[in-house]
């Protein structure tokens, strides 16, 4: 353990720590960090998909100092400001019709998540809410209220019910994972859940936080349709995959379907916090004051936000993440035919997740397995997490600049680290320290 490390331990609160080894950052540079051991370590996490361009990508410094050089004050409950302006014109131009309306601005996709909560409800006056078991929406009491992630430790919303999310590896194919998902919603709108009474459906395109899953082919649309039929808003929550992460602008667009709320947050930023949720004008500006916080619509955030939707487009990173997203892929997938731990290899773009067994035919979890790769590929320079309701889902969420050199360069270290797990050369009371989730 390094010395920046535990000073921490003796002076930061542990309680928002989701940790799975000791790294302690002085510095980074595009793809890599820097360890205050002096090491580079090659990041495939970005900060869980905030650090969008990387960290210290020169547009986001260039408009943070603009914006700081003669600062527009530090919020927009009271007043407007230029930088929050055009981020709303521009988020504007890039929702499909039905939700270009207004666009409401906060820190989190925990705030932004509790606002639709509570608005949708509010807006349309019917009491309930749908989301996918697995689902993390945030950490805000209002934004667990709507989340089914098992790792939380928050209450749902009384009106809250959670539909299965459909899990192709689990079911055994994509057609019974969208069979058994579509018969459980419609099962449910038959029975205890009038549809009538729901207002909003928060969907994830594709379920990172539970395991990286990525829906069958037309259960989506299937969902939009059923949606349509009963007046329920579709909410998409883009705020881990979108933004380019899946090799398409917005993670929906792959179901060919049109939410009527769109959430926004990590990556928007590119490292600074701001999230926005975009949708009618009837729902967002349903009342005002309603939700709001101090320092919300800051033009600091805005301008950094503003500088990585242009230089997604610039540089066309939605297409860097589709070509180093299929070089990653496709080196997964040549570790998946060495590996008899890795059972499952899938996502889009760079929003990748590599499912852990002890055994392919059974699928059970490589739990511990899983903590202790994430562990050795630290120790080997490489940054990931793991994610999933069974805690065995490595996640690959890197910069959208990831070249592919880069992404050939951390498959290399991944196989050894795979190597080294499954011939027990890791010590595994390295874990004791690092429950992970
Ligand atoms: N939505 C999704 C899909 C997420 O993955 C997360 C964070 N893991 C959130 C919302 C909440 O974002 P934040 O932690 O930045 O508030």
């Amino acid at each position: 353990m390094s010395g920046l490390y535990a000073r921490e331990g003796r002076s930061v609160s542990t309680m928002a720590h989701l940790r799975f080894f000791p790294l302690a950052a002085v510095g980074g540079s595009g793809s890599y960090l820097t360890g205050d051991d002096g090491r580079r370590l090659l990041d495939f996490a970005a900060s869980w998909g905030a650090a969008s361009l990387g960290h210290s990508h020169p547009a986001v410094r260039g408009a943070v100092n603009r914006a700081l050089s003669d600062q527009a004050g530090a919020s927009y409950l009271s007043s407007a400001n230029e930088p929050c302006v055009q981020l709303a014109e521009k988020l504007l131009s890039l929702v499909p019709e039905r939700a270009r309306g207004r666009v409401w601005f906060g820190h989190s996709g925990s705030d932004a998540n509790e606002t639709v909560a509570r608005m949708v409800v509010a807006a349309t006056g019917r009491p309930r809410i749908l989301a996918f078991s697995g689902a993390y929406h945030g950490g805000t009491v209002g934004s667990m209220a709507v989340s089914g992630h098992p790792a939380q430790q928050g209450i749902r919303a009384a009106g809250l019910t959670l539909v299965p999310y459909p899990d192709s590896f689990a079911a055994g194919s994509p057609e019974a994972a969208k069979e058994a998902a579509l018969s459980h919603l419609e099962n449910l709108f038959a029975t205890e859940v009038p549809p009538q009474e729901v207002a909003a459906f928060f969907i994830e395109p594709i379920q990172s936080d539970g395991g990286m899953l990525v829906p069958p082919d037309g259960y989506f649309q299937a969902v939009e349709t059923l949606c349509r039929k009963h007046g329920i808003l579709l909410v998409s929550d883009e705020v881990k995959v979108g933004l380019g992460r899946s090799g398409r602008f917005h993670a929906f667009e792959h179901s060919g379907i049109e939410p009527d709320i769109v959430v926004f947050g990590k990556g928007l930023g590119g490292g600074l916090p701001i999230s926005a949720v975009v949708g009618p004008e009837a729902i967002l500006n349903h009342a005002v004051a309603f939700s709001l916080q101090t320092v919300h619509g800051n033009p600091v955030c805005a301008a950094a936000a503003l500088a990585v939707l242009q230089t997604i487009e610039r540089d066309h990173l939605v297409q860097n993440a589709e070509k180093s997203g299929k070089v990653l892929r496709d080196g997964l997938g040549r570790l998946a035919a060495r590996h008899a731990l890795i059972g499952d290899v899938r996502g889009r773009g760079l929003a990748l997740g590599v499912e852990l067994v002890t055994d392919r035919s059974s699928r059970e979890p490589a739990t511990r397995q899983t903590a202790l790769t994430v562990y050795r590929a630290f120790q080997l320079g490489l940054v990931l997490y793991y994610v999933g309701v069974r805690s065995n889902v490595l996640e690959f969420t890197p910069p959208l600049t990831l070249t592919e050199a880069e992404a050939r360069e951390g498959v290399a270290i991944l196989d050894e680290a795979l190597a080294d797990v499954a011939e027990g050369r890791v010590d595994e009371t390295i874990l004791a320290d690092f429950a992970g989730w």
